[in-house]
């Protein structure tokens, strides 16, 4: 047996692919020490800076002061507080919805929704790039999945067209999290309300970064976020602390507290990262540079690089997917940022389709101008160094 998984991994390494985890020492912020190290942060889902935020950080103290460490038992036992259901209202009311739920994670969220609200003899429409969470909650669902090419509103129709009896859900990433594009939200609904499905919009990306208030992709489009029945994000990115919510009908919730086993049979959300997200949700709501800042700096990186000879998909989220194709040469291409001072680690197979390597940025509303004048140099320098632009 053990032989066996020592083999597997040799093969894995020999192939490229091996992880290896890298230690931080200290908090996600523009400058991290990385392995004794200072390196500018490129890589991390800290989008608006708040992750180190002193009024953040004693929301969190001052809810495990009054509320514990632990929640100590599920929420349907002993594990929900007033503190809980405070945020939960937030949520709700921020996203235009009846009512919201509370996770301990945004991959439990995607599990309990899809694993509880469709089951054998229903059709889950799913996006080919939607996020692994996105794909095990189908899997456990038992329902029948269609995946429809990328953001293809054709390709979804023709599936659809066989729509069978059960429930039918279409569910999206809201912003991709390999490749930083923006679902079509606004056709997906069109596509889905009259023919009696669901739709459900993954925000994790977009919640905090997307829109005037920063709801999500629905305000990004103009769209009234409470439209999309069914709005799942998750506290660990922009609202930096942990867990994840899904938002949608009294009916939905109540449906979820009953149903969901990864609700059920899971502890409640720690204190101290529900009084994070507490005071982190309003900080997004009341300092809305923060996500003009992190727009326009992740546009003008974008520029710089497609001005270099970079392959860059276009848009303006804070995701910046850097074509590089080989696996083994996005990694020597991340190692060799970091000599140059940036961590921006390489993205390979299974995390994206093969021959799709590529470096990953994602940029913080607290990165200086300073900061995004040296990684765009050392993105010249290597590119240059290593073939990729000439
Ligand atoms: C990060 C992410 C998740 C998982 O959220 P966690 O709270 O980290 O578990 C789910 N869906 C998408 C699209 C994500 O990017």
């Amino acid at each position: 047996m053990r032989d066996d998984l020592r083999r597997e991994l040799a093969r894995w390494t020999e192939e490229g692919l091996a992880r290896r985890m890298r230690r931080a020492e200290g908090p996600p912020g523009p400058r991290v020490r990385v392995e004794s190290r200072e390196l500018i942060m490129c890589a991390s889902n800290n989008y608006l800076g708040l992750a180190n935020d002193p009024r953040v950080a004693e929301s969190a103290a001052e809810a495990i002061r009054r509320f514990g460490t632990g929640a100590s038992g599920s929420p349907l036992l002993t594990g929900n507080t007033s503190l809980h259901e405070r945020l939960e209202s937030a949520i709700a009311r921020w996203k235009g919805a009846e009512a919201a739920l509370l996770f301990h994670s945004g991959y439990a969220a995607n599990l309990a929704v899809l694993s509880s609200i469709a089951r054998e003899g229903d059709a889950i429409y799913s996006d080919a790039l939607n996020h692994a969470s996105i794909i095990d909650g189908c899997r456990l669902s038992r329902a029948g999945v269609a995946v429809y090419r990328h953001g293809d509103i054709g390709d979804l129709a023709a599936k659809m067209a066989d729509q069978g009896a059960g429930r039918a859900l279409v569910v999206t990433d809201g912003v991709f999290s390999m490749d930083g594009d923006i679902a079509p939200v606004p056709d997906l609904l069109r596509l889905a309300d009259p023919r009696g499905a669901w739709l459900m919009v993954d925000d994790a990306h977009a919640t905090g970064v997307l829109g005037e208030d920063g709801q999500g992709t629905p305000d990004h489009f103009g769209l009234e976020s409470g439209r999309i029945p069914i709005q799942v994000g998750t506290l660990s990115k922009a609202l930096a602390s942990e867990g994840g919510f899904v938002a949608g009908s009294k009916t939905l919730v109540e449906y979820l507290r009953n149903f969901a086993r990864p609700f059920m049979f899971s502890t409640a959300l720690a204190p101290g990262a529900v009084g994070a997200a507490l005071a982190a949700l309003e900080i997004v709501r009341s300092e809305p540079w923060r996500r003009d800042r992190l727009r326009k700096i992740s546009c003008a990186l974008r520029d710089g690089l497609t001005d270099l000879g970079f392959r860059v998909a276009p848009g303006v989220t804070p995701i910046l997917p850097v074509w590089i194709g080989d696996a083994g040469l996005a990694v020597e291409f991340g190692r060799r940022l970091e000599e140059h001072g940036v961590y921006a680690p390489a993205i390979r197979p299974p995390s994206v389709p093969a021959g799709g390597s590529r470096i990953r940025l994602t940029l913080m509303a607290t990165h200086s101008d300073e900061d995004l004048d040296r990684v765009r140099r050392a993105f010249a320098v290597v590119g240059r160094e290593l073939g990729v632009i000439s």
